[in-house]
């Protein structure tokens, strides 16, 4: 029926009795009539002015002889030329009216040359058709989708197997269930009641509206009940060429709602998750804020109308020292689709700055998407810039009062050895020692704030390594009574440092070697030159350290605390401090161990030559740095 409809041609069929048996919608609308008007009907009452005329007896000798004949003739009353072929077909003829009057001249001479071939062609075509229908027909048996055409007035034309398995399987549920060739959809749509009745008022007014050409196309989705589930369908009917009728499909869409209820479910849980302003939440579309969270937006200090007007671009919001974090932050999400959290900064709308913690994982790939959460941590900063303040405060205030005890104690004890009393310059000793340990942990609290302010300052001079490795050795053995320290290996190196920070480096880690390995006799210090470098390593046969204590050692102020029969003291700056000076050295500094197994303290340093300690010494150097040594 559609391959019949969307002929180029008016086409008509008539039977051995010049009845019309057929027509398609071009041809009704040359004779100005509908085709339900004009089937049936005698061909010469349609086509009155092919009587007596040179046409009427091509026809009659085609119908007789069944020998197709192709002429040309003009129709006056339509004002044009038509070039006609009647080909026999079951006893009676098809009329092919073919409109020529602009191409007259050109398909005149076409047609001479092509008349012979062209009848076996236009046999051909015929062929053709046939078989295209029969194709036509697999392919829709071959779809899974229910699907019917309909004449103009809704009646049922032909279906596919899909749709004779549903109509003929009444417990199929469906508004439409039930439906066979020759019914009206129409009338099956207008009569039906319970569950479907809304649905197929619906489908009736839309296939009403694809009949008569006021819509292209119509949809509905509708769902249907089973005991065991809930299915969905999604009904479409679109419309066949010249008004022929329309095509009906059903199909099952109960996979792509159940995932669209999903994507909704999840949608409505992470929306829930962002209303829920407990963090800074947002969605960036490359540098751009997409979406925001109450909770982001009132740190920022934006509002939801500048969201809107796509005023928030968090690149733009970064104060410049903090875009190589972004960088890496952004390499990170590249990589992993996800970002270890970092802390950094937002300018404010006000210009104000605001700390925060950020996490960050890519949502979509292709444009790029990221979801960030934000921490607002102005209240730890202010705390931690206060306790950094403190200690800056305390340990300067109290390095006088120690300095001027030191005096004090020096002083009594010399008066006293002037003096002769010699047996009372033993009780000073103790407090000598304490008061060096009180200088060691003021120190120490000093360097700690003047890292944090970027203020500890380094000397450049050449240090010969193993020279001052000896010195500190045999210092620290000095003060030992418990434990042998044995050193081995040499490099012979000179390095470019600050020996007093370095010889800082080297007692911190002999010390706890000592302090940690309270059952030990040994501690072994070893010096292994490489082309590049010079490591020297610490090692004891201590109480060790777990792993997941291991990268939190060289962090200020951590200390371990599971040790069960022992406390040590200390405040947990040592390690912190090393380490600040071995990197501002070029250098690195790291530990193995395993728990009870003892420990290796390992600082590796450049050799002068290489290019990493080129750029340990422009960093170094007052320029670098911008200060001199000294507090
Ligand atoms: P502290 O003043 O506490 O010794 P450090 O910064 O020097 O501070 O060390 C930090 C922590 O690392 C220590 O509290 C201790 O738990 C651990 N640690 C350091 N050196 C050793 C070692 N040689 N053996 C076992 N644990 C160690």
């Amino acid at each position: 029926m559609s391959l019949f409809a969307s002929l180029p041609d008016a086409v008509v069929a008539v039977d051995s009795g010049w009845r019309i048996t057929a027509l398609n919608q071009r041809a009704a609308s040359l004779v100005q009539q509908t085709r339900e008007e004009v089937l049936g009907k005698p061909f010469w009452e349609t086509f009155p002015e092919a009587l007596g005329a040179a046409c009427e007896q091509q026809y009659q000798q085609a119908l007789q002889t069944q020998v197709a004949v192709r002429f040309e003739v003009c129709y006056p009353a339509l004002h044009a030329w038509f070039q006609i072929t009647a080909s026999p077909s079951h006893g009676g003829l098809v009329l092919f009216f073919q409109e020529m009057t602009r191409h007259k001249h050109e398909a005149e001479a076409q047609w001479r040359i092509a008349l012979a071939q062209d009848i076996t062609a236009h046999k051909q075509v015929e062929e053709a058709l046939r078989a295209s229908e029969h194709l036509s027909q697999a392919i829709l048996d071959a779809l899974t989708a229910h699907i019917a055409v309909l004449d103009p007035a809704g009646t049922i034309l032909a279906v596919n197997e899909a749709w004779r398995r549903f109509a003929r399987d009444n417990s199929e549920p469906g508004p439409l269930a039930g439906t066979e060739v020759g019914a009206n959809y129409l009338e099956v749509c207008r009569k039906a009641r319970g569950e479907f009745a809304e649905e197929a008022q619906e489908a009736l007014a839309g296939i009403l509206a694809v009949l008569h050409g006021s819509r292209s196309h119509f949809t509905l989705e509708y769902p249907c009940h089973s005991p065991e589930e809930q299915r969905w369908f999604l009904m479409s009917a679109t419309p066949l060429p010249e008004g022929e009728g329309a095509v009906v499909a059903h199909i099952t869409i109960t996979e792509r709602k159940r995932a669209e209820e999903a994507v909704q479910a999840s949608e409505a849980r992470a929306r829930r998750l962002l209303e829920s302003n407990l963090i800074g939440v947002v969605v960036a579309d490359g540098e751009l804020i997409v979406e925001a969270n109450d909770a982001f937006l009132e740190m920022v200090g934006y509002t939801r109308e500048d969201l809107e007007h796509r005023r928030l671009n968090w690149s733009a919001m970064t104060p410049a020292e903090y875009a190589p974090l972004d960088q890496r932050g952004l390499q990170e999400l590249r990589e992993r689709g996800v970002c270890t959290p970092f802390e950094k900064e937002y300018y404010r709308k006000d210009g104000s700055r605001i700390p925060i913690l950020i996490g960050a994982a890519t949502l979509q790939e292709q444009p790029v998407q990221w979801a960030c959460f934000m921490l607002d941590i102005s209240e730890r900063k202010e705390l931690e810039r206060r306790k950094d303040e403190f200690i800056s405060i305390a340990s300067h205030e109290l390095k006088t009062p120690i300095t001027v005890l030191k005096g004090f104690v020096q002083l009594i004890q010399r008066r006293l050895e002037q003096q002769g009393v010699s047996e009372l310059v033993q009780y000073l000793a103790p407090m000598q020692t304490q008061l060096d340990r009180l200088t060691r942990l003021v120190n120490e609290l000093l360097d700690v704030s003047k890292i944090q302010a970027g203020r500890l300052d380094y000397a450049e001079e050449t240090v010969d390594l193993d020279a001052l490795v000896h010195e500190v050795v045999e210092f620290l053995q000095q003060t030992s009574a418990t434990h042998t320290i044995r050193l081995s290996g040499a490099s012979q190196a000179h390095i470019v440092g600050d020996r007093d920070r370095l010889s800082q480096v080297f007692t911190n880690l002999l010390t706890n070697a000592i302090k940690y390995s309270p059952q030990g006799q040994y501690v072994d210090v070893q010096i292994v030159p490489s082309a590049e470098t010079v490591t020297v390593s610490v090692h004891d046969y201590g109480v060790g350290i777990a792993r997941v204590h291991q990268g939190k050692i060289f962090e200020r102020f951590y200390r371990v605390q599971d040790y069960h029969d022992k406390t040590f003291p200390g405040l947990g700056m040592g390690l912190y401090i090393s380490q600040q000076i071995v990197e501002r050295h070029g250098g690195t500094l790291w530990v193995v161990s395993e728990e009870g197994q003892g420990a290796t303290f390992s600082v590796s340093l450049p050799l002068p030559h290489t290019e990493g300690a080129a750029q340990a010494r422009a960093a170094m150097s007052p320029h670098g740095s911008g200060l001199a040594k000294g507090e």
